[in-house]
Formats: structure tokens, sequence, C-alpha cells
């Protein structure tokens, strides 16, 4: 479900009329919706509230999308933050994220991190080797702090999602292998600058299967249960986030959040611990399109290409993972066409779409990305020295530049000519 819908012949974002905005703004751009990110938000809260010891915590996984405006919608409705690095706990801290709602996770955090968010005063860290915890315990000792910890495992579960986006796998760099984690837990507790008190898994992105994901939970708390048996006090349990969005109109969609919560639901009966999830995708993937101008068509020996004016450093996705996102005009057309939609870029994984079946665009119009609210702005570029592509909030018939193109000559002056030249 989304707010990106066609009114009066041409797509809008909730009131606001999509061609219209990319003659104020420009394109490409991304366009995101507060309503459209709220609803996926309050949905997943309300589906998930009643779990665990009843006070679940939906920690918004930052690297989804870090806009300040993004973060700020979410933290109004109670969201905290998943953070992987020092800017992104920087920015969860500066759009209103209270420091209580705040974990730290990822396989190598600095010192300097680790610092900041001792400083910070977080809940957690999401602590991933047995290295972390002494470096944790180091830093932790320097502030004269004590901080709450986590031991993210390695479950050892296939999520049967795109190799690139799966981290559960035994052999992945996430985490600790779970059999080490009686051990990697005495070695923390014995840090009296460290609690720790949590277990933590994630294994992976866009989740189309839930087995998996339950596989990953029992196995959270068999280790619990085994940890409070040897005297050590387990107070949360993170499940991390994962679960997949509809990229493709003409696909089933995966499992809903209703049917991923009913799955927590009977992984965690009498579980009395506090759960936390961590969603990205599916929190802001649907609240996002990126617009982009048809710049010209040509014809190849084969092949019809639309060459577009967005390009693989705005939106990624497509060349790292071979995503698909559906590309329709901003003014339906009912003409078909089969066409390989390419940006500008020097590289041939420079392709948005291969040989697709789709509305017969031409020079001058407009086409909108759909599904790129996740994973899309947050990965983007300067390669080829273009601008970082700009993003637009829209509530109702409201809309606002929530984050600036760069300017060629603001990019230049980053740069210094060497003193011998
Ligand atoms: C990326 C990530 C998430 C979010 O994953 P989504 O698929 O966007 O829900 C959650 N937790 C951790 C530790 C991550 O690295």
């Amino acid at each position: 479900m989304d707010h990106f819908q066609i009114r009066d012949g041409v797509m809008h974002a909730e009131d606001v009329n999509l061609a219209a905005l990319a003659k104020q703004v420009g394109t490409p751009f991304y366009c995101y919706s507060s309503a459209t990110m709220e609803r996926h938000f309050t949905v997943f809260r309300d589906a998930v509230a009643g779990l665990g010891d009843g006070n679940p915590l939906v920690a918004f996984a930052v690297k989804a999308n870090p806009n300040l405006a993004v973060l700020a919608t979410l933290a109004r409705l109670g969201a905290g933050a998943d953070v992987v690095s020092g800017g992104e706990l920087a920015r969860a801290l500066a759009a209103g994220m209270p420091a209580s709602r705040i974990v730290f996770s990822g396989v190598g955090k600095t010192r300097a991190e680790l610092a900041a968010g001792v400083e910070a005063g977080i809940l957690q860290f999401n602590v991933e080797s047995e290295a972390e915890i002494d470096m944790l315990a180091e830093v932790a000792a320097a502030k004269g702090a004590t901080v709450e910890i986590a031991i993210r495992i390695n479950p050892a579960v296939d999520p049967k999602t795109h190799g690139k986006i799966s981290t559960g796998g035994a052999d992945a760099k996430f985490g600790i292998p779970w059999e080490r984690l009686p051990a990697a837990f005495a070695q923390a507790a014995a840090h009296p600058n460290l609690r720790p008190v949590g277990l933590a898994a994630h294994i992976g992105s866009q989740l189309t299967k839930l087995e998996p994901v339950e596989d990953a939970i029992r196995k959270l708390g068999d280790l619990a249960r085994q940890l409070e048996a040897a005297g050590h006090q387990i107070k949360r349990i993170d499940v991390g986030g994962g679960l997949g969005v509809p990229y493709r109109r003409d696909q089933a969609p995966p499992p809903s959040p209703a049917d991923y919560a009913a799955m927590v639901a009977r992984a965690t009966e009498g579980w009395p611990w506090r759960l936390m999830f961590e969603p990205g995708r599916m929190i802001v993937g649907n609240a996002g399109v990126l617009v982009s101008e048809v710049i010209l068509t040509k014809e190849g020996a084969s092949k019809h290409f639309i060459v577009v004016d967005a390009a693989m450093n705005d939106l990624l996705r497509p060349s790292l993972y071979n995503a698909w996102h559906d590309i329709l005009a901003v003014h339906p057309k009912t003409a078909r066409t089969r066409a390989t939609v390419v940006g500008p870029i020097c590289e041939t994984g420079d392709t948005f779409a291969e040989d697709r079946e789709m509305e017969d665009v031409a020079a001058g119009d407009l086409v909108a990305f759909m599904t790129a609210g996740a994973y899309g702005a947050t990965m983007a570029s300067t390669y080829n020295s273009r601008p970082l592509v700009p993003e637009v909030m829209v509530k109702g018939a409201e809309w606002a530049i929530v984050s600036q193109r760069n300017q060629p000559a603001a990019m230049l002056a980053l740069d210094a000519k060497a003193p011998w030249l």
C-alpha cells in the first residue's frame, strides 16, 4: 500500500503532482510520502505491540534511509534507531531519537564510534566479535561508564535471499558463531564496564520466507535460556529486520507484517524478555520513488534503448543486486514497448531494466522508479562527477526539499591541486 497514485492523468505523491514538482526541483529527484512511511511504521509497530514482555522496541534501520526528515517523521511515532556508524548515530540523535531507543550494530565499529555511542548513552551495543568485547570494555572504562550489550550471533541459517544481502549464513562476516556464545558472554561479564544483557541476530534483507527467521528466533530463545541457566540475566532479544517488500506488481507479495508478527508470536510464546526489531526496507521501501526524465531514445543493433537522466550513481540497486524496480510513466501511456532502460554513465552496468515490456515513453517524458525509498538515495554517489540526487518529502499537499542537490562548483571545491601542481 502506498500513496503514489494516478490522478487526473498524472502520478501524484499524496496530493502533490509529480510533473509539477519535477518542474520546480529538476530531475532526477527522490520523492518520499510521509503518509506511506507513517502507515508502514504504525502497521508494524501495532502488529508486534503485545509480544515479548509487552514493550517491544522498533528500531528503524537507519541505513535504509538516513534522511533527517525521514528519521524525524519516524521519531515522532516512537521509533528507535538501529545505527551502524558514527554518522548514522549523529543523524538519529539530530532527528530527535532518544538515546534510550538507539542500538548500535556493525561488524567493525571503530574506537571513536564506540566512544560516541558511550557518550550519547545509547540503549545497547550489538557486539559482533570477541575482539570488540574487549575494545568496548576499554572504551567504556576510559569514560568511567558501564554499558549494556547484546551479542550478535551468527545463527548459521540460510535466509534464501540475494547473496549480497544475506547475512546469516555460517560463513558470513556478521556475529559470533552461536556455539561460542556462552564463552563470549562469560568474557563480557568479566569486564566491570560491560553488562551483557541481550542476544541479537539479523539474517538478511528482502526476506520472502519466514522459516529461516523463525529458526533464528527459536535459536535465540534456546540460547537465552541456556545463558540464564548459567547465571546470566537476559533482558532483551533483538530479532533484527529483513522483511521483504513487493518490488513487482506482477509477482506475489512477500509475507505481510501481520504474517511476520504471527510467526514471531509463535516463536516467542512465553518469553519474558523485551523484544527488539530492526526493520528498514519495509518501513520506507514503498514510500519513495525516483523521478527521472527521458533524455532520448535510441536503437541499438537489436535493442530499443530508453536513456534517462537518472543513473546507477543515483539508484544503485539494479546494478549491484540485479534488483527490479517497476518503471512507470508519470503521465500514463496506453502504448507499450519493449525497452532497455539505461542511465548516462559510462558503464554497461548502468542499466535499470533489460528488454522490459513497459509503457512507451519518449524524450521529455517523466518516469518513476517505484519502491525506491529504501537503499536508494543512501547509496548514491557522485560517480561521473554527477551531483548528488536531491530528496523531496511530501505531506498531503505540502512538499519540502529535504536534501539538496549539491552543485558541481561545490563538489569541485572539495578537491585541491597538490602544492607541486
Ligand atoms: C540492514 C540491517 C537491518 C535492516 O534490514 P532491512 O532488510 O532493511 O529490514 C537491520 N539490522 C541490521 C543489523 C542490519 O544490518
